[in-house]
């Protein structure tokens, strides 16, 4: 890094001095913790990761390396005296925090990191900006150990990159990605590259004539080391490692182009297709989309985007304006797993939509519970008073069937109808059927 002919500045010896091997921020980040066990202190690591910008992906290698080597100066300045880091790649940065008063004081210094890599870097003539985003994790809170440390951090990192925040602390609830599935962010990017994930099919009808109106497209992917991964799992581990829009934009076109060879064969239904309520911070979701009806000819009004609840999107404004402008292309428009999530009724009053999917858990005991029943009542009534659709989910037996028909619920999808089949055998459940 440094000419030794050329008397280094105290800037360079600095920067030198604090640079670490991945074996020495081990131990250091030990030594940390010996010292923070005594002291009643904290200590802190920060994974940063810059993310590109068009232009810098553009490029190959050294480049990326270049912006690497300059963004470490900017942050051996920002740091305090005792603060060590490691490169973890091109991309990746990790900074160990020793002797810290409060796990806030971690927090802080992330803010200051950040503020030390926002201005753009000259790199080739070139002005290049990259996006800082970093996780954070502290010693006790969080882990005890130095690996766990780093791992946690890293999990952070990925759980802010997916959610498109700046910062994301570690929390107790992500340990779950952290402990069970190590390693299975990446098998997951492979397998989308592969083309290893499948999709299966669950008929849904309008209740009162029982015709098929559509299907809901499911994931499934089987692996080798954990064998079948339950689809809420896949997403969960797809939102918290950043995969989540290789996800989203496998399934959409993966479900489309099935969509397309049924409706050449005569299937008149329609598809819905979830969608993580994370992949809507993705400002080119309705282009991608829009593209995507496009290239398998499907008329957007067959399609309906299921928001799953898996996190509250309030009332922030990009996640509405993506909402719209995917409204906007003609595609219908539901909220999954109606009155469980988070802000439900708010949905119904800020968003375009044109059905609620009542969540399995009321219809299941509906027959049992008369406060389920009261909730099934109740949704559709609302829905039908907004003049949107409504669905009811998981009816297991015919006596829910035809209840639900009575209370004048619109359409229904269950194991008693058709459980998720693949796309072949769906078109034999459906040509058997007649319609
Ligand atoms: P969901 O969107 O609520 O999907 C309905 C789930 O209920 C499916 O589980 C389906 O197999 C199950 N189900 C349907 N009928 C019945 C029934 O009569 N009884 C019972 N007990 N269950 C029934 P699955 O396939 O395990 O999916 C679980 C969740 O994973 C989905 O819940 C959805 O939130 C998520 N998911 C699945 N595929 C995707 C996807 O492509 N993208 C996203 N973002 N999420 C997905
Ligand atoms: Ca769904
Ligand atoms: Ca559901």
């Amino acid at each position: 890094m440094r000419n030794g002919a050329i008397s280094p500045s105290s800037h360079d010896s600095d920067e030198q001095d604090r640079a670490l091997t991945r074996s020495q921020l081990r131990q250091a980040i030990a030594n940390a913790i010996d010292h923070a066990r005594l002291s009643q202190r904290f200590v802190a690591v920060l994974m940063v990761s810059l993310e590109r910008n068009e232009k810098l992906s553009a490029f190959f290698g050294a480049p990326s390396t270049m912006v690497m080597s300059l963004a470490t100066r900017r942050v051996s300045a920002a740091l305090r005296p005792a603060d060590r880091y490691v490169v973890i790649n091109d991309e990746k940065l990790c900074i160990v925090l020793p002797n810290l008063l409060s796990s806030a004081q971690a927090w802080l210094a992330a803010g200051k990191v950040q503020a030390a890599l926002e201005a753009p870097f000259a790199l080739q003539d070139e002005e290049v900006t990259v996006r800082p985003v970093v996780g954070i994790a502290a010693y006790p809170d969080h882990a005890e150990m130095p690996e766990e440390l780093v791992v946690h951090a890293d999990i952070a990192c990925g759980i802010a990159h997916s959610r498109d925040i700046a910062q994301h602390v570690f929390q107790n609830e992500d340990r779950g990605a952290a402990d069970t599935y190590v390693g299975l962010d990446s098998e997951l990017r492979e397998a989308i590259r592969a083309n290893q994930l499948r999709l299966v099919y669950q008929p849904q009808i309008d209740l009162s004539s029982s015709r098929c109106i559509g299907v809901e497209a499911l994931l499934r992917w089987s692996t080798n080391e954990f064998g079948e991964i339950p689809p809420g799992t896949i997403v969960r581990v797809a939102e918290s490692f950043g995969v989540i829009n290789l996800l989203t934009t496998w399934v959409i076109n993966t479900a489309l182009r099935e969509f397309c060879d049924w409706r050449k064969s005569g299937f008149r239904g329609g598809i819905s297709i979830n969608l993580s309520t994370l992949s809507l911070k993705e400002d080119d979701l309705p282009e991608l989309i829009a593209q995507s009806l496009g290239v398998w000819q499907v008329a957007p009004e067959l399609v309906t985007f299921e928001i799953t609840e898996s996190h509250s999107i309030g009332d922030e404004d990009r996640s509405l304006d993506v909402l719209k402008r995917i409204k906007a292309i003609g595609v219908r428009l539901a909220v999954d797993d109606f009155g469980t999530g988070y802000a439900s009724l708010s949905y119904v009053k800020n968003f375009p939509l044109d059905e609620l999917k009542i969540d399995k858990s009321f219809v299941q005991h509906m027959r049992s519970s008369k406060g389920d029943q009261q909730i099934v009542r109740s949704v559709i009534d609302l829905a039908h008073n907004f003049d949107l659709k409504v669905v009811a989910e998981g009816i297991e037996d015919e006596s829910t069937l035809r209840d639900l028909k009575k209370m004048g619920c619109d359409f229904g999808q269950g194991f008693v109808i058709g459980r998720p089949m693949t796309g072949s055998a769906l078109m034999t459940w459906h040509s058997a059927r007649g319609h």
